[in-house]
């Protein structure tokens, strides 16, 4: 029988075996820091593995090998790209918007010089970073004023916090969401020292039942855009219009959270309406919030629009500061809004709107090549054939709606359709597609360009086992 703890004992110390690591070839490009922390972790590896009765190597080679597994996981960029053939547009796991080369470009500008960021430079005092988009926002929006912190989540707390603190927010109980699991309504609400009052059932809500619930207490009127669901069947929901209309017999202000929020008419390009965020300054709400990497297609940021007297009490919420967003996303925030004063512009150049609006024939020439130059290099390892599918808009904007798209479907004759999922997904770039029907599909709305072929040659290696 083994003895534990004289196998312990015996495993070699740190020191030596950073020692022996000095002069090992397979540590040369490696950080101290690094290899001083593998070490360490194989040494308590194996002493685990020792105290729960394996029998492991101890030998300094065995170790240093461990080390050296562990050292290299270490140093590897964890932050990488990877290819979205899901034809989800705003995924949040997957990051979201991408940005337009503009954005790119005054990013890249904004970031290696100095910069006006809270420099006036006209008098030499002191500026205000959020100045750079303040106009240019409420010219897109019609709002009188408006304010950009760190993320649309930042952005309720901050506008509930400073205009609801301790009085009661009136909420549709259909409109108590859930974003993403980490955002919920009631926790928001609570942490921005609100109280919940929800008002209607789930499925309806009328008027009379923020009529009636408004009390003393009352603080505002609170609008939520469900997001990422629907209610459907026998419904009711107040607008925001009718809202205000009862907020200004009241005297209680309104806000609304839109979500994604959009600047364009999508129904133009053939999408459902979805309510812009001029539409709900236009009705009169005092504070209207909205993220900057989703329908916007811009970085991450939680835009509020709104009454001046209202945004200029948020400007002087101690929060903002906590909020406030950096250079580089003020930068990417600039370039892509300025493409919306000419909106064919802001369609072609950004790509969110442009995968959004992508014309079904363009879709499918995408698909065709994709088709082609996979069928190439993969021969007969699969069957492959092209679908006409649905992509989904993601990002809690348009719930529910399908967008027409044609995919590229396969069926691996040597292996199963979840191992090449797995194994798309383990190369590198990662490739994220998805499983329908027991075929592997790939969705060309969101591949971009020059990606089929590293998709094709990706596929060629795994299906021929490489
Ligand atoms: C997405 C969303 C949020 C959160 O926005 P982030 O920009 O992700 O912080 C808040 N409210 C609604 C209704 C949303 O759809």
């Amino acid at each position: 029988m083994m003895d534990k703890h004289k196998s312990l004992r015996h495993l070699p110390g740190v020191d030596h075996l950073l020692e022996l690591a000095k002069t090992d070839h397979r540590f040369s490009d490696i950080p101290r820091s690094a290899i001083l922390d593998a070490i360490r972790q194989a040494l308590d590896n194996t002493r685990k593995e020792l105290l729960s009765g394996i029998d492991p190597s101890t030998t300094d080679e065995t170790l240093l090998l461990k080390a050296q597994i562990i050292a290299t996981e270490k140093i590897r960029t964890r932050l990488v790209t990877i290819i979205n053939a899901t034809g989800v547009v705003l995924h949040t796991n997957l990051g979201r918007a991408l940005l337009c080369k503009d954005a790119l470009d005054n990013i890249k500008t904004i970031a290696q010089s100095y910069s006006n960021l809270e420099l006036r430079i006209e008098t030499g005092k002191r500026g205000i970073r959020y100045e750079a988009v303040e106009e240019l926002i409420c010219e897109l929006t019609g709002a009188q004023s408006a304010i950009v912190v760190n993320n649309n989540a930042g952005a309720v707390l901050l506008a509930l916090n400073t205009i609801a603190q301790n009085t009661q927010v009136v909420v549709s109980r259909g409109e108590l969401v859930e974003i993403g699991g980490s955002f919920r309504v009631p926790d928001v609400m609570s942490k921005s020292g609100c109280i919940l009052k929800e008002v209607g059932t789930t499925n309806r809500t009328h008027l009379r039942d923020y009529e009636t619930a408004v009390c003393d207490a009352t603080g505002l009127f609170l609008k939520v855009h469900a997001s990422n669901y629907t209610i459907q069947g026998f419904t009711a929901s107040v607008s925001l219009k009718d809202l205000v209309l009862l907020g200004k017999e009241k005297n209680i202000p309104v806000m609304e959270d839109l979500g994604s929020g959009t600047l364009i008419d999508f129904s133009k390009y053939g999408l459902p309406p979805e309510p812009t965020v001029a539409d709900s300054v236009r009705s009169g709400a005092d504070v209207v919030t909205f993220s900057g990497d989703k329908l916007l297609g811009g970085p991450q940021a939680g835009i509020i629009v709104g009454q001046k007297k209202t945004i200029d009490l948020i400007k002087k919420n101690p929060l903002t500061r906590a909020l406030r967003i950096d250079k580089l996303t003020l930068a990417a925030l600039e370039s892509t809004l300025k493409l919306y004063r000419d909106e064919e512009k802001a369609i072609r150049e950004i790509p969110t709107l442009r995968m959004l609006t992508l014309p079904f024939e363009d879709i499918c020439k995408k698909a065709d090549l994709l088709f082609k130059t996979i069928k190439e290099t993969i021969g007969s390892l699969a069957d492959i054939d092209i679908a006409d599918m649905n992509s989904r808009p993601g990002g809690g904007s348009f719930p529910e709606l399908n967008l027409p798209t044609r995919c590229i479907t396969l069926q691996p004759r040597n292996m199963s359709v979840s191992k090449l999922e797995i194994n798309m997904r383990l190369s590198t770039p990662a490739i994220i597609g998805r499983i329908e029907d027991n075929k592997y599909i790939l969705d060309p709305r969101t591949i971009q360009e020059g990606q089929d072929t590293i998709i094709s040659s990706t596929l060629g290696n795994i299906l021929a086992n490489k």
